[in-house]
């Protein structure tokens, strides 16, 4: 008999499940996976679906823990037999969550996320359909084997580039550089392209604390200072432009680079860093001789969670600088 594609769903909050208590004092995370699946309008059961809340909050209180019981339920998913596993959250940190994923997922069962960017309660709410299509995507033989993905109004994302870019807009997600992978018409996906993905690392057991500093015009080495003395584990530093930042503060990453791994990314959001072009003090060729790690193309988050994952691997510097040097 044929069966029919058996989905597992993780539900954690966000906006999709939001609503009002009538009170006036705003939509909170309320609506549960059982409810958010019957909302998808699947009425002709052409989906079995495993529905599981594996959380209930706002995801900007997401924190590694919560990375972890995701990674732990959605692999026990795969282990029960799943086609897919799609997972609604909060899409304020949503790219976070989906780029440790794409770093971390070893699997050829596609894990795929959304969230809303209009709550229930709102006329044109967004989320029964986002979380529709990324159902759809999930249990589309087509998209094995492609990493794990982000579908947000009818767009289909790489996990790898996807990265929220509005406030409030339906369209909030975009793939810099890159565009989305495909798209869902007619309740059917379709692919343009196959993402690149770097080998997956599973999380090993240990925690890490990263700091990321942001350059801006006119800054003292203050903030630096404070992260030398703090309880980090390594650093990210969104420098200016290529990758640069002023040159009083250089002392201050030289000390933190004897501590902990020091990376470097763009404030920019975009492009890669660069390695050997300027030489001033503060200058990408200057942090780098000092023993900075470049990013390559990673922004800071991304950047940041690379290294998390790394760190709680127990990596060490070469494995680290290895992992940044995957182009
Ligand atoms: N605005 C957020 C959302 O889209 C709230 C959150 O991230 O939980 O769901």
């Amino acid at each position: 008999m044929h069966r029919h594609p058996l989905i597992g769903y993780l539900a954690t909050g966000g906006t999709i499940s939001s609503t009002s208590a009538g009170t006036g004092t705003g939509v909170v995370p309320s609506l549960t996976a059982a409810q958010l699946i019957d909302s998808a309008g699947f009425d002709d059961n052409r989906f079995d679906v495993i529905a599981e809340q594996a959380a209930q909050l706002p995801s900007a209180s997401f924190t590694f823990d919560t990375l972890r019981t995701l990674d732990r339920r959605a692999r026990a998913m795969v282990d029960r037999g799943v086609d897919a596993v799609v997972v609604t959250q909060g899409t304020d940190s949503l790219e976070e969550t989906a780029f440790f994923f794409d770093l971390t997922w070893d699997s050829p069962v596609p894990v795929v996320f959304t969230g809303a960017m209009r709550n229930p309660d709102e006329t044109g709410a967004d989320g029964a359909r986002n979380l529709r299509s990324a159902i759809l995507v999930g249990g589309d033989p087509s998209s094995a084997g492609r990493g794990p993905l982000v579908v947000v109004n009818d767009r289909i994302h790489a996990a790898g580039l996807v990265r929220k870019a509005h406030t409030s807009a339906v369209d909030a997600f975009v793939s810099d550089g890159a565009g989305p992978v495909g798209e869902v018409v007619e309740d059917r996906p379709s692919y343009y392209s196959v993402p690149a993905r770097r080998p997956a690392l599973p999380i090993g057991g240990q925690d890490a604390r990263i700091a990321v500093y942001r350059s801006t015009l006119g800054d003292s080495d203050d903030i630096l200072r404070h992260i030398a003395d703090g309880p980090y584990d390594g650093l990210v530093v969104e420098g200016f432009g290529g990758g640069h930042v002023a040159e009083w503060q250089v002392p201050a990453i030289t000390g933190i680079c004897s501590r902990m791994p020091v990376i470097l990314t763009s404030r920019t959001g975009g492009g890669r860093v660069l390695e050997s072009t300027y030489g001033f003090a503060g200058s990408e060729i200057d942090l780098t001789a000092r023993g900075v790690i470049p990013a390559g193309h990673l922004n800071g988050l991304q950047a940041r969670m690379l290294l998390w994952v790394l760190l709680s691997r127990g990596a060490g510097p070469d494995d680290i600088r290895g992992a940044f040097s995957t182009r």
